[in-house]
């Protein structure tokens, strides 16, 4: 024990060691605790911003709520076109909210989920709008792959993983959770493969159809707190999903033949006429705006869970003008990325309009979509990224000679 009246870390008691005392205090601590200190702050500063950010939701008020303008504003900055799913999206965002501000005991009428369905060949940016929303948003949100959830029994995921990945978005604060949004990417992937058959035999397709119904519906889950399969000894959080709101996106490849033979629309072999207004190509890339719950129901999702999912939007194949925008336009453009890279090198880099043009020609002529223009542009920079930083010239153009040799 120390002595009395000579000075002594009041945490551990030392007394022959470095000491700090506060301004006019007697009080002293030494550097060990300090550290000890450090450690115990640093662990507790998790739950104090989980704690800190409930206020977030309690916060929020008519007033200050995005009203649907606002989102599709924002969504505007990083997605290029898509305008009818944004404006859906937005829609569905700001009613989200309201719902979450209705009171508690008004009996009166009770506004309810309209859970939603995004439509639209791949690389046409359904991903994109599900993390941009996500970054605007002030509830907790999770986006998870329809991919790797299977039935239970099989290897993979259980469907209450879903709600894993949302408890963890918000550090399992499970009211939190509860008025939080989840998007389930791929969910054509676990369509019942019976009535499509150009697809193989799925056995676990329904199945987790069925399972997730539940969740869409709106119950108590148990969920497992890791995610993963569940096992009986685990201890569950108990998750009400009423008001979780869930987006689901989807290729559906194929959909636009089925689309077009709902419409009575021949879309190969069609009248001479027609032949001559536009390719059989672009005939089927405008079928997707007519996607309807027949046609996902003919795809293989239960009747169930397109009742579930009320409101269908969809994503319009990219054409060459989009691409081109989507090259320099949205707020992290990849030219923009690319110049930034070497920005900070002190090196400007420049691209000439037609060595863009060229690029987006190739990804249309490889049928790339969005996604190919990255790894188009990847090819063209490689060798400018390895060389530029250690030469003197403090500039560098691409222009559409380069970009061909490099492609
Ligand atoms: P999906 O989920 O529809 O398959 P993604 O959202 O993952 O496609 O898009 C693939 C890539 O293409 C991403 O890098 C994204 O930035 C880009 N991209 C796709 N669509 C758009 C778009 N409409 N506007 C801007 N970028 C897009």
């Amino acid at each position: 024990m120390p002595r009395k009246n000579k000075p002594h870390c009041a945490f551990c008691g030392r007394e022959d060691v470095f000491l700090m005392n506060g301004l006019e205090s007697d009080v002293y601590i030494c550097p060990d605790c300090v550290k000890e200190a450090q450690k115990v702050v640093e662990m507790m500063q998790p739950v104090a911003q989980a704690n800190g950010d409930k206020s977030a939701l309690k916060g929020l008020n008519l007033k200050t709520l995005p009203r649907p303008h606002d989102i599709k504003a924002y969504l505007d900055q990083y997605v290029i076109g898509q305008d009818e799913a944004k404006r859906t999206l937005s829609v569905a965002v700001y009613n989200h909210y309201k719902r979450l501000l209705q009171p508690a005991d008004d009996n009166e009428v009770e506004i309810e989920k309209s859970n939603i369905i995004i439509v639209g060949p791949t690389g046409t940016g359904k991903t994109l709008l599900a993390r941009s929303i996500a970054k605007m948003l002030e509830v907790p949100f999770a986006m998870v792959d329809a991919t790797v959830l299977t039935q239970a029994g099989y290897v993979g995921e259980d469907v209450e993983s879903l709600l894993s990945r949302l408890l963890q978005a918000c550090d399992y604060d499970v009211d939190r959770a509860q008025t939080g949004i989840v998007f389930i990417d791929e969910i054509d992937k676990i369509a019942r493969k019976g009535d499509n058959p150009s697809i193989t035999r799925d056995v676990s397709g329904e199945g987790v159809q069925q399972a997730l119904l539940k969740l869409l519906e709106g119950s108590i889950v148990n969920v497992p707190p890791q995610g993963g399969r569940k096992h009986p000894e685990q201890e569950f959080i108990h998750v009400d999903t009423t008001k979780i709101l869930f987006i689901c996106g989807g290729a559906f490849d194929g959909i636009d033949r089925q689309i077009a033979l709902r419409l009575n629309k021949k879309v190969v072999g069609f009248s001479a006429t027609e032949q001559r207004q536009s390719s059989p190509d672009k005939q089927l890339e405008d079928m997707y705006q007519y996607v309807s719950p027949q046609d996902l129901r003919s795809f293989g999702l239960i009747p169930e869970i397109v009742g579930r999912l009320p409101v269908i939007t969809y994503l319009q194949p990219l054409g060459r003008e989009a691409l081109r925008n989507i090259l320099t336009e949205p707020k992290n453009a990849i030219v923009k990325q690319y110049q930034k890279l070497l920005m900070m090198d002190g090196i400007q880099l420049d691209f000439d309009d037609d060595a863009l043009d060229y690029v987006v020609d190739k990804a249309l002529e490889y049928k790339l979509g969005a996604r190919g223009l990255r790894s188009l542009m990847e090819t063209v920079m490689k060798e400018v990224l390895f060389d530029a930083p250690s030469q003197k010239e403090k500039t560098f153009r691409v222009t559409r000679e380069y970009a061909k040799q490099r492609i």
